[in-house]
């Protein structure tokens, strides 16, 4: 997934992909952590299409 700066700087950040999931798990919606290229924490998106569910991060 491309991230730009501005979705980066916006979006809520997290250090660990455990506390990534933590809010996952929480949501009511389907959301996916990802790993963001700009500043190596992750994001949380609502975009699961053609990503595997619960599949590493690999870069
Ligand atoms: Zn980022």
């Amino acid at each position: 997934m491309r991230t730009t700066l501005g979705i980066c700087n916006r979006k809520a950040r997290y250090v660990t992909e455990d506390e990534a999931w933590a809010v996952v798990h929480r949501a009511d919606i389907v959301l996916r952590p990802y790993r963001c290229a700009l500043c190596r924490h992750y994001h949380l998106t609502s975009r699961t299409k053609g990503m595997r569910l619960r599949a590493p991060y690999r870069e």
